[in-house]
């Protein structure tokens, strides 16, 4: 079941556009929606999970149109917000079995198997004695997904997941997201572009409310391809003159590297290089 979004738009009262004619389809598996902040991801999320309205435009997840049958799309659906408030001193068991209690599992057993299952497969299992309040940001994160995948939602939606997690923890969640979306739709909006290529085979760029890329990371980068040049900058001298477009000054071992994409090289000092999936997207960007 694939989702089609066309032509949405949104303007917020106060005249800010946060979206613009968006038109994408989104196949089941990982989708990534990369863009900076004020991009429109959260609008377009927010759209998504049936928290708010657009101008214009509709939505199609199946056969549900999702902007008239809220209801419908709710039942499928799991949020994970970038913060979601938790009760102090609450152990993992006790707040995911009180959520669950609020998604209508009523049953009790029934509950109690659900609350088990979850707490196994996002590995806190072992920890579920524990208060949610006291987890490092890592595994409050798994814990937000086991919330969110409680009613088994074909339709997930994760909002920057990975921010302000060590690369261990980073690496965990990645992998726990990479395994629930083998039977679903996941969408992760990120401004982390290393995420997106770790995880994600479909991809979409956000720009001031409008889609900058959509295609496979692997496609944005090939793309690319005996176009990207690097030249180093040296504090002091004189500025860099080159052909095409900058893309961004790079920092490596605190030297600072400018990379610009350009058909052919772009000046005396520069040298090719293999394009990088975070060429693309400022490629994206500044293009736009
Ligand atoms: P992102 O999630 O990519 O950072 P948002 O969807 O939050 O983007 O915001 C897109 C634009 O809409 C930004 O310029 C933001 O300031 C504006 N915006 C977001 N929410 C509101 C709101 N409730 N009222 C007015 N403007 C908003």
């Amino acid at each position: 079941m694939s989702l089609l979004i066309e032509n949405l738009s949104k303007k917020y009262k106060n005249g800010t556009t946060a979206l613009d004619g968006i038109n994408l389809s989104i196949q089941p598996g990982l989708f990534g929606l990369l863009g900076p902040n004020g991009a429109g991801k959260s609008t377009l999320m927010r759209t998504l999970a049936t928290l708010q309205s657009p101008d214009t435009g509709t939505i199609t997840m199946g056969d549900i149109d999702v902007l008239t049958q809220a209801m419908a799309v709710r039942r499928k659906l799991g949020y994970l917000p970038q913060d979601f408030g938790v009760y102090p001193g609450v152990s993992a068991e006790e707040l995911l079995n009180y959520f669950a209690l609020l998604k209508g599992l009523t049953d009790p057993k029934q509950r109690r198997k659900c609350v088990h299952h979850l707490l196994n497969l996002v590995n806190l299992y072992e920890e579920r004695k524990k208060a949610v309040s006291q987890f490092s940001g890592g595994m409050r994160q798994r814990f937000g997904v086991a919330q969110a995948l409680i009613s088994d939602p074909y339709l997930l939606i994760v909002d920057e997941p990975t921010a302000g997690l060590d690369p261990m923890e980073r690496s965990r969640l990645n992998a726990l997201l990479n395994e629930i979306s083998q039977d679903r739709l996941v969408i992760l909006s990120t401004h982390i572009v290393s995420d997106v290529w770790d995880l994600c085979p479909d991809m979409a760029i956000l720009n001031k409310g409008k889609v900058a890329f959509k295609g496979a990371p692997s496609a944005a980068v090939t793309a690319l391809k005996n176009k990207v040049w690097e030249s180093e900058v040296k504090s002091g001298s004189s500025p860099i003159e080159y052909q095409g477009l900058l893309l961004s000054n790079r920092l490596r071992q605190g030297r600072t590297v400018m990379r610009v994409y350009n058909e052919q090289c772009p000046g005396d000092s520069f040298l090719g290089v293999e394009p990088d999936l975070q060429d693309a997207y400022f490629k994206a960007l500044k293009e736009a």
